[in-house]
């Protein structure tokens, strides 16, 4: 990997080096003294989009997935299952869920921790359910929604980077984070406060952590990344709490020639999951679909988000992406 800042410099020492003789640079020093840095050969394996997308695949058929449901707690049981499988040490952390409607939910956040004895971890996240409403529809508006796009993308491309790097060991931590009760909130009228009833699993999560004390050198979150001609701008609360993050995240896709998909463009500000997660100590961006108007895709919170609208291209354009950062991270 050429382009890459200096301050990964030591990260690439390490992995030139960690076949023959893991664990004894630690301590390694800035490179300060004018020494030849060789540029490691990193290899840095692709995600499969056939398995991304039988993994949304896989959530859909199980049905809209509101807490509450049986079709929410099946999915639950089969992420947590799914992220074992692949070596992940699971943390199911339950939690009520208060809708703005009066009613309250189980809900539960499903964590994986891939290598949790390293010091060093990137945190992945995206959220799991599906939203209780086609609010957006014009037909069968208080229906629930499939959420291929809004919840099943996010969760695919990281179910998918889970075997990945189960098949492609790597010497950095990678904590998954499947975060419920994001998509339950009320949007009628638009007056309400949006910290109320959306992203309530982030919320919890960001002030109860899996373990205590928790942190990470940073965080991406997924949301919406998996549909045709996905469109993904600088999100202005990413950039306002981790422009470092972002700058990185963009080159390295654009050097990988995806820059169709992450465009040189900034967009407002979304409420979602990572306001919550920086808020907790973790300085995080949001990866997100957004149209060129600047609204999300036709199809979001309507019945249209289903199958018929998730792409593979997108799918492994940012599951390829995602595995690139966090290859060059070790
Ligand atoms: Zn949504």
């Amino acid at each position: 990997m050429k382009n890459i800042s200096n301050y990964l410099l030591g990260g690439l020492v390490t992995i030139m080096l960690m076949w023959s003789c893991v664990g004894c640079i630690k301590d390694n020093p800035s490179n300060g003294g004018g020494s030849t840095i060789v540029e490691p050969e990193i290899k840095i394996p692709n995600i499969n989009k056939d398995s991304a997308y039988a993994f949304v695949q896989k959530q859909v058929d199980f049905g809209p997935r509101m807490p509450g449901t049986d079709a929410h707690k099946q999915c639950a049981d089969w992420m947590a299952e799914t992220l074992e499988k692949y070596g992940a040490k699971v943390y199911r952390q339950e939690f009520e869920a208060n809708f703005y409607f009066g009613k309250s939910a189980d809900a539960i956040n499903i964590i994986g921790a891939i290598n949790p004895e390293k010091k060093r971890r990137v945190l992945l996240c995206a959220h799991w359910d599906s939203r209780f409403q086609a609010d957006q529809d014009t037909d069968r508006k208080k229906e629930a929604i499939l959420g291929a796009d809004d919840g099943g993308s996010g969760v695919a491309v990281l179910l998918e980077i889970a075997r990945i790097i189960q098949q492609n060991p790597i010497d950095l931590g990678v904590y998954i984070i499947l975060f419920d009760a994001e998509d339950q909130g009320n949007d009628s009228d638009g007056q309400e406060d949006t910290s109320l009833t959306w992203c309530l699993g982030s919320q919890y999560w960001a002030k109860n952590k899996h373990v205590p004390g928790y942190g990470a050198l940073y965080g991406i979150l997924l949301d919406m990344v998996g549909s045709k001609g996905a469109r993904f701008g600088r999100e202005a609360y990413s950039m306002q709490y981790a422009p470092d993050v972002m700058n990185k995240v963009w080159k390295t896709a654009q050097d990988m020639g995806y820059g169709n998909f992450f465009v040189d463009e900034n967009v407002g500000g979304i409420t979602d999951d990572h306001v919550f997660v920086n808020q907790g100590g973790v300085k995080t961006i949001d990866i997100i679909n957004r149209t060129k108007e600047g609204t999300f895709g036709k199809y979001w919170h309507t019945h249209d988000d289903d199958m018929g609208v998730i792409s593979k291209r997108s799918l492994g354009a940012v599951g390829n992406v995602v595995l690139n950062v966090l290859y060059n991270e070790q």
